[in-house]
């Protein structure tokens, strides 16, 4: 079946097609994340590049003099939506950007914060990454209709990976008791994560990165740690460590590593593509809360 598929590829790529067709696809993705995905469904169609790199952080992104000319180039504009990068529409407009805009997140229902707003981290749950692929898949085959069957055999096969990723994520937390699972993070990037796979997660941080917590916040933050059996604290990639260092040593609470919530590792780190980053968090959570 592969091999059918491949030669069907093979012989889609040796058509003449028209000029544009056969220059590949020019996509910048927002994030690493999104960029990995795009990865993902294109084999040679598309020339994929990103705004924000492996390790930086989305939130408090400013957008470079390059980061515009490279918008003003680009065919397809990949973002997560969602508010997650708030700087995006002025960085389209004052590019002129005229080229397909691909929103990640469209049809998935947000989770709601507790003050109100709209979670932006829907791709830490794995059911709705399917929304992502599809949407992604739409996307490109909209912008590149030559490519739609190829597009629709990776996006395929994208999906049984993730598949399989959402059965072992289950089976990694099924054996541990969920008065267990309760984590602090440094900002609140896991809430679907904890909401489809049963974990309860505690942010100092509040929602974004913007901002640091008072001294105010932190001392009621320790007072739950210790009144709510806090089982593990986790740093994150893309922030500041020195408050839960702190809260660490007040409340004697063991850090259990290093997550990676909204950016991927660089390529020889252990979270470089989105598969392995859901499995390294998972591994790492799983065993701080056995
Ligand atoms: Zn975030």
């Amino acid at each position: 079946m592969l091999s059918r598929r491949r030669a069907l590829c093979l012989a889609l790529a040796a058509l003449p097609v028209s000029a544009q067709a056969a220059s590949p696809l020019r996509v910048m993705a927002s994030f690493s994340i999104l960029a990995d995905l795009v990865q993902n469904l294109t084999g040679p169609r598309l020339r994929v590049a990103m705004l924000v790199g492996p390790d930086q952080d989305t939130h408090v992104y400013q957008p470079k003099p390059s980061d515009l000319r490279a918008v003003a180039q680009a065919d397809v504009l990949v973002v997560n939506g969602l508010g997650f990068e708030g700087w995006m529409d002025r960085l389209a407009q004052a590019a002129n950007f005229r080229g397909r805009l691909i929103v990640a997140t469209a049809g998935i229902a947000p989770r709601q914060t507790p003050d109100g707003g709209t979670d932006p981290h829907a791709f830490q749950s794995v059911p709705n990454l399917r929304a992502y692929i599809a949407n992604l898949r739409a996307g490109l085959s909209a912008a590149d209709p030559d490519g739609a069957t190829a597009y629709a055999a990776a996006a395929d096969r994208y999906l049984q990976r993730l598949d399989a990723l959402d059965a072992d994520i289950r089976a990694a937390w099924a054996p541990l008791p969920r008065a267990r699972r309760r984590i602090i993070t440094t900002h609140d990037a896991l809430g679907y994560y904890g909401a489809e796979y049963g974990v309860d997660f505690l942010a100092p941080e509040g929602f974004s990165t913007e901002s640091e917590p008072s001294a105010k916040d932190l001392r009621r933050l320790i007072g739950q740690i210790r009144a709510q059996n806090i089982t593990a604290l986790f740093l994150e990639n893309i922030s500041n460590s020195a408050v839960l260092r702190q809260i660490a040593r007040e409340t004697g609470v063991k850090i259990g590593g290093t997550l990676f919530s909204d950016a991927l590792s660089p390529a020889n780190g252990p979270a470089s593509t989105y598969l392995d980053m859901m499995r390294h968090n998972t591994r790492l959570m799983a065993a701080a809360t056995r």
